[in-house]
């Protein structure tokens, strides 16, 4: 179907299309490349009829395993169907195959002046089929949204092999169901992706950055919600504790204030306007008792700054010896003026149950990353690190928060999305069955997971509970 050198079962490829970049693995029987949307229905077609297990995968960056392949079967890359298909700038959007890469399509739109905005810290790697599966988002969510804000219409395999489009190529439509609202966060469980129809929008001409050093996370916390309370929106609002700081300090050289949390402000659009905006975010973080302000216009130095930040989950696993960085607990949300209360709570609960937490992320949309970094060889380790994450998202959910603002569940939220909407699980899972009665697309991930999170882990511990 799509000629013998895209499919493989050579021990090394299936080995290595068991991972993701979470902490868990499972080799699949045969990885499939298909080129075409009529490839990907032949293939589910066969599939279905046999009875095999299909898990879509984009760039395997996800980080709560939803692209490991649970039941084996086949796993299908989607990174040959990378065609931008159309720009139409005056219409505000572009139509891209599922394969194509983040960063290669704003490489694409720059010339235009345009973007798409999203920005995960992934980007060079992440295709935009997986972000719309995941509804993908980053450091400049406050300000311009997650994936599902620019999805204006997809084509979608289905699981018998038939192919729809739903959605438009128009800003507004009001055409029954929102079916492509249905795919976003639907983690390959519902349809296999094929074609997005993106929003698009203008690039903003300026931007100028605040780092602000702060005596205490909590301070950090506080300067966030009193930013947006001012009110005063940011393009990006990026905090990180003093482990992160560290770690990055240690490994690339960063330069970074000794402190015990910084946040790195960002504001766009107009250069007056980005003047005035830079302003208040000086007066913000004074108010607040910031213990080191610098402001910058100058694009190396916002790149340095940038970069640094996006090296934090690299640098974590280089913090000790013997520790990594793992994914759990790692992406939870709660409302903005939630965050100095949360990251207070983590700092408690890492010390209560003997585990390094390292706290950063996209705090002004109330998004934080916990990193624990633990011996994957320590079965003690994972089992404080399980208690951890059990309390973590405890705290979250109490404070009306969600247990993944950006990642998804995949499997190391699988349990707490239950926690979370016990109300909804019903639905979601008859959606589920009436969309994949033969339950072929990703099984047993999201509500179908059973049991705890720390089992067919890629390291020695494999399986705890
Ligand atoms: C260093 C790093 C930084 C990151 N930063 C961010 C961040 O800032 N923001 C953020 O949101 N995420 C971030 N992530 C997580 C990850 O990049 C996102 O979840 C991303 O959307 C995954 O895209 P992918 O193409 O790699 O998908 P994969 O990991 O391959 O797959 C993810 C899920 O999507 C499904 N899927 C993939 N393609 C399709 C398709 N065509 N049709 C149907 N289902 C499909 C898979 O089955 C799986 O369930 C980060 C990850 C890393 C490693």
């Amino acid at each position: 179907m799509v000629g013998e050198e895209n499919v493989s079962i050579s021990v090394a490829d299936l080995y290595t299309y068991g991972f993701d970049a979470s902490i868990y693995h499972r080799s699949p029987e045969a990885v499939v490349r298909p080129r075409t949307t009529e490839e990907v229905s032949r293939i589910v077609k066969l599939a279905r009829a046999e009875g095999i297990a299909i898990v879509a995968r984009g760039g395997g960056t996800g980080l709560c395993g939803s692209a490991v392949p649970l039941k084996g079967g086949i796993v299908m890359d989607m990174t040959r169907m990378d065609t931008i298909k159309e720009v139409r700038v005056e219409d505000l959007y572009c139509v891209v195959e599922a394969g194509v890469i983040n960063d290669k399509l704003n490489e694409r739109l720059a010339p235009h002046k345009f973007f798409f905005p999203t920005s995960p810290g992934s980007g060079e790697a992440a295709t935009i089929g997986g972000m719309v599966a995941t509804n993908a988002s980053g450091m400049r969510a406050v300000k311009y949204g997650a994936t599902r804000d620019y999805v204006l219409g997809l084509e979608v395999v289905l699981s018998d092999g038939s192919i729809i489009k739903t959605g438009t190529r128009t800003i507004k439509n009001s055409s029954g169901y929102q079916l492509e609202r249905l795919f976003v966060g639907s983690e390959g469980t519902l349809g296999i992706i094929t074609e997005i129809t993106l929003r698009i929008a203008p690039r903003p001409k300026t931007t100028a950055m605040v780092m602000a050093g702060f005596r205490t996370l909590e301070d950090a916390g506080k300067c966030v919600s009193k930013l947006i309370a001012t009110p005063l929106l940011p393009s990006a609002t990026e905090l990180m504790d003093r482990t992160c700081i560290q770690a990055v300090n240690k490994t690339i050289d960063a330069g970074l204030p000794d402190c015990d949390a910084l946040c790195m402000i960002e504001v766009d659009g107009e250069p007056e306007l980005v003047e005035k905006q830079a302003e208040v975010v000086l007066k913000v973080v004074k108010e607040i008792g910031a213990i080191s302000v610098e402001l910058t216009h100058d694009p190396k130095v916002m790149a340095r700054w940038t970069n640094a930040r996006k090296s934090v989950m690299s640098s974590l696993s280089r913090f000790g010896e013997r520790l990594v960085s793992v994914s759990l607990a790692d992406d939870m949300a709660v409302p903005i003026s939630k965050i100095p209360e949360a990251v207070v709570e983590f700092q408690r609960i890492a010390e209560r149950n003997h585990v390094i937490i390292g706290t950063y992320g996209h705090a002004a949309d109330g998004n934080l990353h916990t990193k624990m970094l633990l011996d994957p060889d320590s079965e003690e380790a994972w089992t404080n690190g399980d208690k951890a994450v059990s309390e973590i998202f405890s705290t979250v959910i109490r404070l009306g928060g969600t247990v993944t603002g950006e990642h998804g569940i995949g499997i190391s939220k699988a349990p707490y999305l239950k926690q979370e909407r016990p109300t909804a699980i019903a639905t979601m899972l008859a959606i589920k069955h009436a969309m994949d009665p033969d339950n072929i697309l990703n099984p047993g991930k999201m509500m179908e997971w059973e049991g705890g999170i720390i089992k067919m882990l890629r390291y020695p511990c494999k399986d705890l509970c």
